[in-house]
């Protein structure tokens, strides 16, 4: 399937041993304070279910049991190496493959609030036993071979690390040990648990990064992960069923060119202020102006709560360093389920121009949602719940305008949206030609389109996304979406 399919998710990362998770005491470092934190509360912060304490939920605010993802974080960076695949680069360059870069993308996206330090100790830890013996794979429960790794890496720093003075664990393994990424991704986080470094339980969130990706933005795997261990959920389907969510958010896809998170995350991270997410839960007609995510300040988020567990969610979303695939920029609407567990869909991106082939061509990014935002002029329905959203327009500093109606009649009632922008106004990214695959030889392994796949029907879905990309096959069967 594309590209993020191939994260271990929900089940594996809830496997660590869950013994009275404490919030250990943490340093601070007053030398650089971030903008003050907001948790997210009112009648728009929709809980989790109630069990959700160490899995993966939309729900917020984000269960304490996870990594705290504002302020100064500590993420202790260790390497690893095996045995039967010693390091073949030094750890300063395996490092660089994802420093400052996580960090800068932390910074830019919180808007300040996550002061992200990765805290290397720049030497390899051996592990004591070949790879195979650690029965590494996808899907692997945290014990035992992840316990018995984790474990040798305690042993190996216990002497000069404190593992309650840090946030989180990035483990960095050699490049050379275990598959390819282009065969399978073992890229894994564990966390909501405690583990015991030698001096006492701590809360634990581990993520740990094997091989390379491909693609513009490789460091992006670590932030995918890192995101885990903040408790955001995948939002791709399990089992290679797809994307629900597209290139909107580093949850879904995080191969290929940089993307942003999306604004209910950034809400439930804690990185927006307390009035940049505005709830339209009562009835009536109502307008908003909303900021791009890329533009620090203003309103960000409009959720439109449904019922107690799911929401409509409005964002601006325009080209930007950290959105470099928004090829039709405009207001993103989405369906956010706070019970729908990782990899089922708990985020839905609502395609306005559903059926489309899409702007934008990279065989890490879904093209066909790449034109799912609601320009000036068009209007979101969902008559069942009585909720229409009316993109009205952009004004000069390139917020847009947007009309909410709640209710059958506050719907019906609505005056039509203003003008649709003239299409010359209306920005657009150059489509890059792909060649277009063989159809008769699908077993061929395309070094693109193939990249991250995890095998042949991997491979053989990413070849039937690249055909259905192309304008001539929207009608041809398979390609509906
Ligand atoms: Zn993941």
């Amino acid at each position: 399937m594309r590209g993020a399919v191939r994260r271990i998710s929900v089940s594996v990362a809830a496997c660590v041993a869950l013994v009275a998770a404490v919030a250990p005491v943490r340093a601070e470092d007053p030398a650089r304070p971030a903008p003050r934190a907001q948790a997210p509360s009112g009648p728009c912060a929709l809980a989790g279910p109630p069990d959700s304490g160490a899995r993966y939920f939309e729900g917020v605010p984000t269960p304490g049991n996870f990594a705290r993802s504002t302020g100064t974080v500590r993420a202790y960076t260790v390497f690893v190496d095996f045995p039967d695949a010693p390091a073949t680069v030094t750890p300063r360059e395996r490092y660089a493959e994802f420093f400052p870069a996580v960090s800068d993308y932390f910074a830019r996206a919180s808007y300040g609030r996550l002061d992200y330090r990765p805290m290397p100790r720049f030497s390899w830890i051996r592990m004591s036993k070949p790879l195979a013996s650690y029965g590494i794979g996808r899907g692997v429960p945290f014990s035992p071979g992840y316990a018995a790794l984790t474990a040798e890496v305690a042993r190996a720093v216990r002497a000069e690390a404190d593992p309650g003075a840090y946030d989180l664990l990035n483990v960095l393994v050699t490049p050379n040990a275990g598959p390819d990424a282009l065969e399978t991704v073992l890229s894994v986080t564990y966390s909501g648990g405690t583990f015991d470094f030698g001096r006492g339980a701590v809360p634990f969130a581990g993520s740990f990064v094997w091989s390379r990706q491909t693609g513009d933005s490789p460091w992006r795997v670590l932030a995918h992960e890192n995101g885990h261990a903040f408790g955001l959920p995948d939002l791709y389907l399990d089992g290679g069923g797809g994307t629900t969510a597209g290139h909107w958010d580093l949850m879904d896809e995080d191969w290929g060119p940089a993307n942003d998170l999306m604004a209910w995350h950034k809400w439930k991270l804690g990185w927006l202020g307390a009035d940049q997410a505005v709830c339209a839960d009562a009835p009536g007609t109502r307008e908003f102006t909303l900021r791009p995510l890329s533009v620090p300040g203003g309103t960000k988020l409009v959720t439109v709560p449904l019922d107690g567990e799911r929401a409509l969610t409005l964002e601006a979303r325009t080209k930007s360093a950290l959105d470099a695939a928004v090829c039709r920029p405009g207001v993103l609407v989405a369906g956010v389920g706070t019970r729908v567990a990782a990899g089922e869909g708990p985020v839905r991106v609502r395609d306005a121009t559903p059926g489309s082939a899409g702007c934008f061509r990279d065989p890490n990014v879904n093209a066909a949602l790449s034109d799912a935002a609601y320009q000036p002029g068009q209007t979101f329905t969902d008559r069942a719940h009585g909720i229409a959203v009316q993109v009205l327009g952009v004004d000069a500093a390139g917020d847009y305008r947007v009309r909410v109606a709640r209710g059958a009649q506050a719907v019906a009632s609505l005056p039509p949206a203003s003008e649709p922008l003239p299409s010359a106004s209306v920005p657009t990214t150059p489509v890059p030609t792909t060649p277009v695959p063989s159809l008769a030889a699908p077993s061929e392994r395309l070094p693109q389109q193939a990249a991250a796949g995890d095998g042949f029907r991997e491979a053989l879905e990413r070849l039937r996304q690249a055909v259905c990309a192309q304008w001539w096959a929207a009608r041809l069967p398979g390609c509906g979406r």
